[in-house]
């Protein structure tokens, strides 16, 4: 398990990842590293995450993994996105309730945009595009700020 990079004004926070560019064994063992880490139990015995960006355990590199449709639980999937670009963003927004692995016991009301379409690289280096919406778009864009060195509570500040 990685060891899970905490605090606002933590350096590795706030870099912008690198791209990455070798689609090899060592990318496929840092995948499955980061969802161990996602998923493993925490304190109160639930899984930790429902999202990991690649800096929040320490590795500078643009790989996020989000679970899909979290609201109906039992049909969820984990998604890897390697270099992901947002395509498109309604401009349509929903405010929700965010918490982040990297800032724990923060909560914050943040808008979004409802709907993002996306393209990224799957651990081959193809290329697939797809559109999130509800919380799936939620989830994405918060990891995708990730890469970005970008922190949901950034938001928050700006509103005061
Ligand atoms: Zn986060």
């Amino acid at each position: 398990m990685l060891k899970i990079q905490t605090g606002e004004n933590n350096a590795i926070l706030r870099t912008k990842c690198n791209l990455v560019k070798k689609f090899d064994e060592s990318l496929l063992k840092t995948i499955k590293d980061m969802e161990e880490t996602m998923l493993a139990p925490d304190e109160n015995n639930k899984v930790r995450g429902v999202g990991l960006a690649a800096n929040q355990v320490g590795i500078n590199q643009q790989i996020i993994l989000i679970t899909l449709n979290i609201n109906t639980r039992k049909d969820h999937k984990i998604l890897c996105l390697i270099n992901p670009e947002i395509v498109e963003t309604s401009s349509q927004t929903i405010t929700m309730e965010e918490g982040c692995l990297s800032l724990p016991g923060v909560y914050g009301h943040v808008r979004r945009p409802s709907k993002v379409k996306v393209r990224w690289q799957n651990t081959q280096g193809n290329w697939c595009e797809k559109k999130f919406e509800k919380w799936d778009a939620r989830v994405f864009l918060h990891e995708y700020d990730h890469l970005q060195g970008i922190l949901f509570t950034d938001y928050l500040k700006k509103k005061r």
